[in-house]
């Protein structure tokens, strides 16, 4: 079995180098990870500039590009073999609710996915204040890929995991949850009097959604969420075909049955 580790902490980041070692008993692993952090660089491609992929040890590669970059590389071009599995992280940091969006670790597995790759990303939990246990996460890791290569994955699904701080009290399958969002933005003044800003100043609040992520975490246990690509929200149909657009035209949607 050949397994494409990537992240978007960055090559020389522990918790990939973490994930790497804890999947090397299942399976041949080959790292393809961004040269430099690229946290919330979401699922960016380069598409205007070259990318190099420097071979820095024995099956490792750094890329001068985003995590979906590297996913890109691990499965189309580095490789004379196609990767059974896709794993992404294990990320500094979880990624829950809408912070899926921005993720470069998640990304990465969706991209995966994309290209018919079975993949997951794995998070952990700094927030809580406890000590964080990456080796517990490799666990959690290890166990996972290993079910997946057994069992493969349903069609269009790849699954986000985050695991929390301290010692898991067990494996929860989730949906995604909803992050309370303030004080987002710091605004200071440069050393020559201009204003400047600086995103991400707020705490991480998030709303008591039964089944949540963040609820799964905040108990204690590891969540798994499956996810999928279509953003379409269903429920909105009936309100907006009350619509009348300018041209005086209703929407109207058909549904292929
Ligand atoms: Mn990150």
């Amino acid at each position: 079995m050949l397994i494409l580790v990537t992240n978007d902490d960055g090559v020389y980041s522990p918790g990939l180098a973490l994930l790497a070692s804890s999947l090397s008993s299942i399976g041949q692993v080959v790292v393809v990870a961004p040269d430099r952090e690229r946290s919330a660089i979401g699922h960016a491609l380069t598409l205007h500039s070259p990318l190099r992929a420097e071979l820095i040890k024995p099956d490792t590669y750094a890329v001068d590009g985003t995590p979906t970059d590297c996913v890109n590389l691990g499965i189309h071009g580095l490789f004379e073999a196609r990767p059974d599995l896709v794993v992404s992280g294990i990320n500094r940091g979880a990624n829950m609710g809408e912070d899926v969006t921005y993720s470069g670790t998640v990304s990465a597995a969706m991209e995966a996915m994309l290209m018919g790759v079975p993949s997951f990303a794995v998070s952990l939990d700094l927030l809580s204040g406890e000590r964080s246990d990456y080796a517990a996460a490799g666990r959690v890791a290890k166990d996972l890929a290993a079910t997946i290569l057994r069992h493969g994955l349903p069609d269009d699904t790849f699954l986000n995991v985050n695991v929390p701080a301290g010692t898991p009290k067990g494996i929860r399958m989730t949906r995604q949850g909803k992050r309370r969002y303030e004080e987002m933005i710091v605004e200071k003044v440069d050393p020559r009097g201009r204003k400047y800003y600086w995103i991400g100043g707020g705490q991480c609040q998030f709303e008591p959604i039964p089944g949540s992520d963040f609820l799964a975490l905040s108990d204690g246990f590891v969540s798994v969420t499956p996810l999928h690509l279509d953003l379409t929200n269903h429920h909105s149909f009936d309100s907006l075909r009350q619509w009348r657009t300018t041209s005086d035209a209703a929407f109207f949607y058909t549904e292929n049955k």
